[in-house]
């Protein structure tokens, strides 16, 4: 069976490493326009679900974040972690305004240690914080990550290709089996209104000394990663698509950073990035769809001709990188059931 899967980011890498484990003898092809500059690499990778996260229902969002916790501790757990990226990191999370903006109900039952602050904690940073909480949790450095995993992929047999598809529909005549991992560009490829860019501009600085990850109010973070190098954040504008740093935000996040943690003043900067959440509202789009004669279907019937068939695994916003073995794990049992349905594969 020939597979192609469009997007070379966190989400077509992890459901092409999906593919080559639940169907052996698929040939698996990723086309990208792009595998070296993609949102993906732009992320901290904390593994960190928001309140708002969602899939299709309560029980299926459970299920991909207990599956993506899952794959990514095995990494950890293996002699692979450090070329793969993937560690251990446990924080803080601090806050005035509200108790909820500290909680995660996602994270609660997920992590081995999630708990309130102590008294003593607040100390750690500045500011006169009210809530707080503490976890434990997993971290997934994109920058290794994603050559980690195209090596294994090629080593596997699956081609990775540099190609920009200007329709999934180009692909059907030689395809058996498409699915589109495409983030935002599925925007245009999909014509989904439902999907926004959501704008983030981080730092990326030398620190090695910090060891923890914090959260304060107005989207600030500080974020430990790989090799000395700490994320600080950020932003979120919502529909914005300026890839540009903005002067004025880089300067208001280095001094929210610093004034929750002031020994950042001495950290050296590495470099800034923006990227563009691919959010969707409602919910993240994993699933089947089939277009018959220009219209999408979720079923098709015997007298319809089929024209293309196809699984969507895109719009994860600010949780991609952290969700995306559970969301692929998802879109292949899809695909097996797509597959025998159709009887076409
Ligand atoms: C500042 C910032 C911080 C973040 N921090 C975190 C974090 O700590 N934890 C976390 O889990 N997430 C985080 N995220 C979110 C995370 O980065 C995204 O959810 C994730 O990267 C989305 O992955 P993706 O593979 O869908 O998209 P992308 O990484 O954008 O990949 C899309 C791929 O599709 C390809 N493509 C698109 N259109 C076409 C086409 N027409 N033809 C061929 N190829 C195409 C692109 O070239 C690319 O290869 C952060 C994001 C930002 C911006």
């Amino acid at each position: 069976m020939k597979v192609a899967i469009v997007g070379g980011g966190i989400i077509g890498l992890t459901t092409a490493s999906q593919l080559n484990r639940e169907l052996r003898n698929a040939e698996v092809t990723v086309f990208a326009s792009d595998f070296n500059d993609t949102v993906s690499h732009v992320a901290a990778g904390l593994f960190r679900v928001g309140s708002s996260y969602s899939g299709p229902t309560e029980e299926i969002t459970r299920d991909w974040l207990r599956d993506s916790y899952a794959y990514y501790d095995n990494i950890r757990k293996s002699h692979e972690a450090s070329s793969a990226g993937v560690t251990a990191i446990s924080g803080y999370m601090f806050a005035n305004s509200s108790p909820e903006t500290v909680k995660s109900h996602w994270m609660k039952d997920l992590v081995p240690i999630y708990r309130r602050v102590t008294d003593e904690e607040f100390q750690l940073v500045e500011g006169n914080w009210k809530y707080g909480s503490f976890f434990s949790t997993l971290l997934t450095e994109c920058k290794l990550h994603l050559p980690w995993a195209r090596k294994k992929l090629e080593e596997n047999g699956t081609k990775l290709i540099v190609k920009k598809v200007d329709s999934l529909r180009e692909l059907v005549s030689d395809w058996d089996l498409i699915i589109n991992c495409t983030g935002l560009g599925a925007r245009y490829l999909c014509n989904d209104r439902y999907l926004v860019p959501m704008r983030g501009q981080v730092f990326k600085v030398k620190a090695p000394w910090m060891k923890t990850f914090f959260y304060g109010e107005i989207d600030t973070y500080i974020i430990p990663g790989f090799n000395g190098v700490v994320t600080l954040g950020g932003s979120r504008y919502f529909g914005s698509e300026n890839k540009k740093l903005c002067p004025y935000e880089s300067k208001a996040i280095r001094e929210r950073c610093e004034n929750l943690l002031p020994s950042l003043k001495k950290a050296e900067l590495v470099k800034e990035e923006v990227g563009l959440r691919p959010h969707r509202e409602n919910n993240v789009r994993v699933e089947v769809e089939h277009i018959v004669n220009g219209f999408s279907k979720a079923i098709v019937s015997f007298n319809e001709t089929l024209l293309i068939s196809l699984v969507h695994n895109y719009g994860h916003g600010g949780y991609g990188v952290c969700t995306a073995p559970g969301t692929a794990k998802y879109a292949v049992q899809l695909a097996k059931e797509m597959h025998k349905s159709t009887a076409k594969l």
